[in-house]
């Protein structure tokens, strides 16, 4: 922080009223999380109210460890045990005050601010002008993305009094949202990197998303563009005035001339100015965006009278790298994080907490470098080791001369290594086994290297699946629901081909009620895995009675004769079993029918060894219109058949009908719990509110080769594809066997290459595919290949191959490895 605050000044500053007792402290650490407190008695802990908790729930925890100053909603009332303990700021709503209090924070801070916003490419120019700046000045930046209404204010948190210049991510995804950002920013410098074509969630327009963004600039003295994304431009050049505006272009007059000569692996990057001074620049990079993201960064650090010599020495230590927490499989069972990119201490808070979350493993190893962050060493590793304390890690492998501090914290558990170098020559495979390892550290010691040795082999393809959008879509479908209406969430199939295990842990952190398998082992699998929440299995056999048990799992009973033998089995053992009645109004695949039920009285009375745990029935047409008549016919009947099973039982069971399109058609019978499906993996399968979900899961591969071929050549088996006039085509690391669909053959489907669309050509292979690429230039041979994702829609390619989303998805071979990340 800035300055650090007394409690009567942030009572000051954010309109609030004294409960309890200050004892004076002054407060110069803002926490929003509970187990990211490191130095309790300086520490204000702001309790949130988010979808699945409320930051209050901690607060006599937090009292035990020491934290003594509160930001609280006003309806907050301290028990009588603790009121006398801590000070309570009461304010209307603590989202807000946390931004009043950024916003002064900010505005202690004297020297640029400068903020980037934009569709695509945010985290990386942010990352990258930081590099560039870092040769020559101290500078803040936000951790990760950090760019929402709370990650903002926790950025400028992180801005010290030592700081030169602070560089500020700034994203929204709806109308409304900028204005808070920018009055918490006031940016004196920004960039505007682009706006994407794809989709306008939450907006009525591009032009009005774009406008909407520009609210960031509208105090700021200068503003960063590119003339060549027309529709960007023109309404910049609408609505900015002209005396503010820096461009840039290949092709238009603008303030800097670019052009690029791309090489092998390397570009020569020429800005001529208006007064034809020139800069030349040598960047590592070829491709279109990191283009376009270097770009932008030269001009901010020439803005910022950056010399170039130390830019062009900034540039030479610039890789191209995943920003992205990813988590992956590793060798030996374990399970990785990805964090080679970070270099801060909060960096290391987001990628600890994100470690937490995941499910049980052996052990929790931390691998990571110095940081390399400016103040004293003695504090920031003092930081560090608290953090390594509060998050419970077992064994830590330490790279640099500074980290080696640790090992006289953690004497038992750290393993010190001078360099990177060191680490890999000494590194035993054999010696992780079955364990959670997080990889963090300063670019500088390309740590990346470590991942590699411990990553399991991940050929061409990979299916990417975003656990922020999954959230996304979690939080849309739960803002359509009543108070109290659980959620159960289908995971079977592989988590319609998104990976059960990861998913459904990420469901569990996010406040899932319920899960749901279609056969048993997929529920020992995920019990074995350390899911705890209650798994419902749609489709058991007798054979597997012993593992239901064993494993807790919850069975679906759909007829007369398998609640007999599941209530003997029960009565046998002398056990009780949850388990769920499927009732069948239509649907006609499982489920007891009308004429069963007073069987199934007489049955419910016999065996009291099973209870009933909830009581359901599936719509048949909820996602179309068409069939609107029948799914109420089929509620009305299962309100009837649920009346008559409800008299012959002493308590109630949960009762549930909706699957992701009835939540959206049906509001009215939510009842107890809805089951949520498709609709988390980003498909609005009712179509009424596609654009408010997000792509989840991203499909990709590379390209193996590129020929280019003479008129009149064929490509492929039976020589289906035909090139008349010739043509350049790139051969790509996918085919039918890891579930690209044999029927996108002859340009039925396409993939995205630089954004650009490729159709297939000939026929689909086994593991390869042909696509045309001549009308996309400069394309090479390793680039990457979408074959869905944000961009190619889903819906579209299963309209185009007469299938639906759900086929496609839970397609995806296994030999696919999964990578689950948080952009
Ligand atoms: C798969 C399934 C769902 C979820 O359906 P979506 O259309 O994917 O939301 C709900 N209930 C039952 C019984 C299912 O089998």
């Amino acid at each position: 922080m800035i300055q650090a605050l007394k409690a009567e000044e942030v009572l000051k500053i954010t309109g609030g009223k004294l409960l309890g007792v200050s004892d004076g402290s002054a407060l110069s650490q803002i926490s929003i999380d509970s187990r990211q407190i490191l130095q309790p008695s300086h520490t204000l802990f702001v309790a949130l109210r988010g979808a699945k908790a409320d930051g209050a729930n901690y607060i006599p925890t937090l009292i035990q460890q020491g934290v003594r100053h509160f930001l609280v909603h006003e309806d907050y009332a301290p028990s009588k045990e603790i009121l006398h303990q801590a000070a309570f700021l009461q304010v209307k709503d603590t989202k807000v005050a946390l931004q009043q209090l950024a916003a002064h924070q900010r505005s202690l801070f004297t020297a640029p601010v400068l903020s980037i916003t934009g569709s695509n490419g945010k985290t990386i120019t942010k990352e990258w002008l930081g590099q560039l700046l870092s040769q020559q000045f101290s500078v803040a930046k936000s951790p990760k993305s950090y760019n929402s209404q709370v990650g903002v204010p926790l950025s400028i948190f992180g801005i010290q009094p030592y700081h030169q210049v602070a560089i500020l991510e700034a994203g929204i995804s709806k109308s409304g949202e900028m204005s808070p950002l920018e009055k918490i920013i006031r940016p004196d410098l920004g960039i505007f990197t682009n706006i994407g074509s794809a989709h306008e969630e939450g907006f009525s327009s591009l032009q009005e998303k774009i406008r909407e963004k520009l609210i960031l600039f509208k105090d700021a003295k200068f503003l960063i563009y590119c003339r060549d994304q027309e529709l960007l431009c023109q309404e910049i050049e609408k609505e900015v005035d002209p005396s503010k505006l820096i461009s840039w272009s290949k092709e238009k007059a603008a303030d800097f001339r670019i052009s690029y000569k791309i090489g092998e692996s390397k570009t020569r990057v020429i800005l001529v100015k208006e007064d034809l001074s020139t800069f030349t620049f040598q960047v590592p990079f070829t491709d279109h965006a990191s283009l376009e993201n270097a770009t932008h960064a030269l001009v901010a650090a020439l803005t910022l009278a950056e010399d170039p010599k130390s830019i062009q020495q900034g540039l030479d230590q610039l890789r191209q790298v995943d920003m992205r927490l990813t988590l992956k499989p590793g060798i030996n069972e374990c399970l990785l994080i990805d964090d080679t990119y970070n270099n801060d201490l909060a960096g290391l808070k987001v990628a600890l907490e994100f470690m937490s979350q995941q499910r049980p493993k052996r052990q929790k190893v931390l691998i990571l470098s110095d940081l390399l962050q400016q103040g004293s060493p003695e504090k920031i590793y003092a930081e560090v080791a608290d953090l390594i304390r509060s998050y419970h890690i077992d064994r830590i492998l330490a790279v640099g001369q500074e980290i080696k501090r640790l090992s006289e914290t953690f004497p038992n558990q750290t393993e010190w290594y001078p360099t990177t170098e060191n680490l890999i020559e000494s590194l035993q495979i054999s010696s992780f086994q079955n364990d959670l390892i997080l990889v963090t550290g300063a670019r500088d010691f390309a740590l990346e290297r470590i991942v590699n040795r411990l990553q399991q082999r991940i050929h061409g393809t990979t299916l990417e699946i975003n656990l922020n959008a999954l959230t996304h879509n979690f939080n849309f479908y739960k803002r359509q629901l009543k108070p109290g209406t659980r959620v159960m969430v289908m995971v079977k199939a592989f988590a319609y081909g998104g990976g059960a295990t990861e998913i459904a842990n990420h469901l569990q952190t996010l406040g899932a009620d319920y899960l749901a398998v279609a056969f048993t082992d997929e529920g020992v699998t995920l019990r074995n895995q350390g899911i705890r929440l209650p798994i419902m299995v749609l489709n058991p056999v007798e054979e597997s009675f012993e593992l239901l048990r064993e494993y807790q799992l919850e069975p679906v009973v759909f007829s007369p004769v398998f609640f007999k033998k599941l209530g003997i089995y029960a009565s046998n053992h002398n056990i009780q079993i949850p388990i769920h009645l499927d009732l069948d109004t239509g649907m006609h695949r499982l489920g007891f029918e009308i004429k069963h039920i007073p069987e199934l009285k007489n049955l419910i009375e016999s065996y009291p060894e099973l209870r009933i745990a909830s009581l359901y029935t599936h719509l048949v047409g909820a996602d179309e219109e068409v069939h609107h008549e029948f799914s109420l016919k089929q509620l009305d009947q299962f309100m009837e058949m649920k009346k008559e099973i409800e008299s012959a039982l002493t308590y109630r069971p949960l009762i549930h009908a909706l699957n992701s399109a009835g939540i959206i058609r049906y509001p009215d019978y939510q009842m107890d719990m809805v089951r949520l499906g498709i609709g988390l993996y980003g498909v609005e399968v009712t179509g009424k509110h596609h654009h408010e979900l997000k792509a989840v899961s991203t499909l990709k591969t590379t390209i193996s080769q590129i020929k280019t071929l003479a008129p009149g050549s064929t490509v492929g088996y039976s020589r289906r594809g035909q090139l008349p006039e010739g043509g350049t085509i790139a051969t790509l690391a996918i085919g039918y066997a890891d579930g690209f669909d044999r029927r996108f053959s002859m340009g039925k489907g396409y993939v995205l290459i630089r954004g650009e669309k490729a159709p297939v050509i000939g026929n689909v292979c086994m593991d390869m595919t042909m696509v045309d690429i001549s009308q996309i230039p400069e394309v090479r041979e390793g680039e990457q290949a979408i074959i869905y994702g944000e961009g190619i829609p889903l819906r579209d390619l299963a309209d185009r191959i007469g299938t639906i989303p759900y086929e496609l998805l839970t397609n995806i071979s296994s030999r696919v490895k999964r990578v689950y990340y948080l952009d």
